[in-house]
């Protein structure tokens, strides 16, 4: 279980979280969505080591990660696929997938692994020299989970995983989600697209300038009233 509470985090003079509290129970979905510029980045990236918290706590199952390096924080079984997709364009398919599994040793599992992300992503596999620059939209997201999957995570964050992608991709990805998390992976997702995200998750947390207002089951949400004038563009 992965626990936040009272999250801080300021950019110089902006607040940019007013003490969040969250918790990501093992094996469920869980959501954050809100509009732009809520503080769902910088959420997952507090959460990830790569922007300093002021003040709060993460807790992973039982132990203190706030304040972590980054590299601990993945091999503790963290990982972030980052908004934008940042893989490496100038490096192939097989050595971005190489690059997600840094940190760990074992040559036969790694090759295991790769194995399994092909078989989640077969155009991956199809493709394994290409450069990952030279991929779609699609594709490279489909990479940047593949990348993240190599280094065996225990928890998935995702920022946006589907902005920018056309619906039938949006829909690939979301069902990869799903398989990711049948196989025992723990998902925190950020999403601009609710609907699909609340579908998908068991518990949805709404997020308006920096603090969670509100938070329920993906159904109850999708239910909601506030939701949906505000998040599923219903009147
Ligand atoms: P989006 O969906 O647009 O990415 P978000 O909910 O993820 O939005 P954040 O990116 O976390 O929101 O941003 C929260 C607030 O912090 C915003 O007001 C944003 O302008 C500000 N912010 C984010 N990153 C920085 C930064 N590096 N320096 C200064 N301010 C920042």
């Amino acid at each position: 279980m992965l626990s936040i509470k009272n999250l801080s985090v300021h950019y110089g003079g902006i607040h940019a979280l007013h003490g969040i509290s969250l918790d990501v129970p093992a094996g469920q979905i869980v959501t954050l969505i809100g509009a732009n510029g809520a503080g769902k980045s910088t959420t997952l990236n507090s959460i990830m080591g790569l922007v300093k918290a002021d003040g709060g706590s993460v807790s992973w199952n039982g132990q203190e990660i706030l304040g972590a390096k980054t590299k601990t924080i993945v091999e503790s079984g963290i990982v972030l696929v980052p908004e934008g997709r940042r893989v490496f364009p100038n490096l192939s398919i097989d050595e971005n997938l190489t690059l997600g599994a840094y940190a760990r040793h074992n040559k036969a599992e790694i090759e295991a692994d790769r194995e399994h992300v092909f078989s989640l992503f077969p155009r991956l596999k199809e493709r394994h020299k290409q450069k990952a620059g030279t991929l779609s939209g699609g594709e490279q997201q489909m990479l940047a989970v593949g990348r993240a999957l190599m280094s065996k995570p225990k928890v998935l964050m995702m920022d946006e995983p589907s902005l920018g992608l056309a619906p039938l991709i949006v829909g690939m990805i979301f069902d990869i989600i799903r398989k990711i998390n049948e196989e025992g992976v723990t998902v925190l997702l950020v999403e601009q697209n609710a609907k699909a995200a609340l579908e998908v998750a068991n518990t949805g947390y709404v997020m308006e300038t920096g603090s969670i207002s509100f938070s329920g089951s993906g159904k109850e949400l999708l239910a909601d009233d506030r939701v949906r004038k505000a998040y599923l563009g219903e009147m």
